[in-house]
């Protein structure tokens, strides 16, 4: 237990900081919070998160967490005052929006890389959440701040976020054996609502067959929505799970889509079941966003105390969503004159074949793939990336470090030439960020291709998003 007085000086120190400290994007940044724990200790924080008349709900996976956080935030704001933090997803910028904002309700973007460098049961104790909602789970950097990060360990870091909940309810993917198997080992604890994809027209050619979580022998699978996500079974009886929010209808045009989602769930705020169907306008936002689309509503069907708003709501946000939703950094496609160029972040094998369906939809011609490489001991990304850059039959391939290490970007690059002989590399470097966004801008505007790529490693704010914003403005 915290003391009082120092409870309140803390408070009270956190909240001067954080009328001095400027607002970083997405919360009121990190610093009030770091100011906070310093001075009343982390256990402070479980007291912090108690005022939530409501409580917390946190979103975590591998991909969509902040597009997912975004839309969960736009829906429930119409219906209460909500405590939000995206983006910097650590602790601290948790405990800043819970101190200096105002609601009864939190919903926080949390993510973890691994069990060294995040705290996820410790943010479970201490944030003690009513819900927790995962979007993915799949392969992401190999290695973090120079130690390799074996997935095993990955995974089991986002388990520990929800391991210990003792009430509330866990929203996962039920298309995703590795959610999936999450929502399952908790459920005689805590409610869990899965959502998923039940059309015929969303069918992944190239989708990739995954180990059991649960047994590790390959699992077969029926259906595949979007690589290891489909419909699967297994031999020791794991399956996936039925929904209880579902896509039962998409209807795709070039610019716009019809999706019809129902839902039959519990809602956890007021204890009751409740049924939706909507169907919705949307702008083509690509494939992955109908799964972030699916866990946004689900999240915020099953925690929205005002359950007689639920279909008015839902329609109103996504009714009227433009392409602004998508975070800073991450991956769109532009047209400039004539040229269409899609550009943005694609760190993994899963983030980067999104990519490139994405893309998918606008290739009439001849494509110039612009590929920017993962980091030294990061081979499975390469070979995972690799497969998607031949998967696009590319007419031209241009190779950049994606990361620190040119030498390694070299030897990536030399196995690209074997199937490519004419592809080429640019040596930029890392620390010179400023020619290097400059001369990636030229390369896709300067393009001899009308339909250009240009995806893969690189650190989203400080050079997608300068990239994006420098294209889209000429
Ligand atoms: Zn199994």
């Amino acid at each position: 237990m915290v003391g009082i007085v120092k409870y309140n000086m803390a408070k009270i120190s956190g909240k001067v900081v954080s009328v001095l400290a400027k607002r970083g994007p997405g919360s009121g940044g990190t610093y009030p919070g770091h100011i906070f724990t310093k001075i009343g200790g982390q256990e402070s924080i479980s007291k912090l998160a108690s005022d939530l008349k409501i409580g917390s709900v946190l979103i975590t996976g591998t991909n969509g967490k902040t597009t997912t956080t975004t839309l969960l935030i736009k829906l429930m704001s119409n219906d209460i005052q909500i405590r939000k933090s995206y983006e910097n997803n650590i602790l601290n910028s948790i405990a800043t929006a819970l101190l200096t904002q105002k609601g009864d309700m939190g919903i926080f973007e949390y993510g973890i890389r691994n069990l060294t460098y995040g705290i996820p049961d410790t943010v479970q104790k201490l944030i003690d959440p009513i819900g927790v909602v995962y979007t993915t789970i799949s392969q992401e950097h190999t290695q973090v701040a120079g130690i390799k990060n074996p997935f095993e360990d990955y995974y089991k870091a986002k388990k520990l976020l929800s391991e210990g909940m003792q009430r509330g309810a866990i929203v996962t993917n039920a298309d995703d054996p590795r959610t999936a198997l999450i929502g399952l080992n908790k459920a005689s604890d805590v409610n869990i609502n899965y959502y998923g994809i039940e059309v015929d027209n969303v069918e992944d050619i190239g989708g990739e067959d995954i180990e059991c979580p649960k047994c590790g022998q390959p699992l077969s699978y029926s259906k595949h929505f979007l690589n290891h996500r489909g419909v699967y079974t297994c031999q020791c009886g794991f399956k996936r799970p039925e929904p209880d929010v579902k896509l039962v209808n998409a209807e795709f045009n070039t610019d716009s889509w019809k999706l019809t989602i129902e839902g039959d769930l519990f809602n956890y705020t007021t204890s009751q079941n409740v049924k939706f169907n909507v169907v919705l306008s949307v702008p083509p936002f690509g494939f992955h966003n109908i799964y972030n689309t699916l866990a946004s509503i689900t999240a915020y069907a099953t925690f929205t105390p005002k359950v007689e708003n639920i279909e008015s709501t839902v329609k109103e946000i996504f009714n009227n969503l433009d392409m602004s939703f998508i975070p800073p950094g991450r991956f769109e496609v532009v047209d400039i004159g004539g040229k269409y160029v899609g550009l943005g972040q694609g760190d993994n094998g899963d983030a980067i074949k999104i990519n490139a369906m994405f893309m998918n939809q606008f290739v009439d011609g001849p494509l110039e793939f612009i590929y920017t490489t993962p980091d030294e001991n990061e081979e499975e990304i390469f070979n995972d990336h690799f497969e998607v850059v031949k998967s696009m039959n590319p007419a031209h391939v241009i190779v950049v470090p994606g990361r620190k290490s040119i030498e390694k970007a070299k030897e990536y690059y030399e196995i690209i030439k074997k199937e490519y002989p004419d592809a080429e590399f640019y040596p930029l470097s890392y620390d010179e960020m400023g020619v290097r966004i400059e001369k990636l801008t030229e390369l896709a505007r300067d393009s001899d291709y009308d339909y250009v790529i240009m995806t893969g490693c690189g650190e989203e704010q400080a050079m997608w998003e300068e990239i994006k914003k420098k294209m889209i403005n000429r």
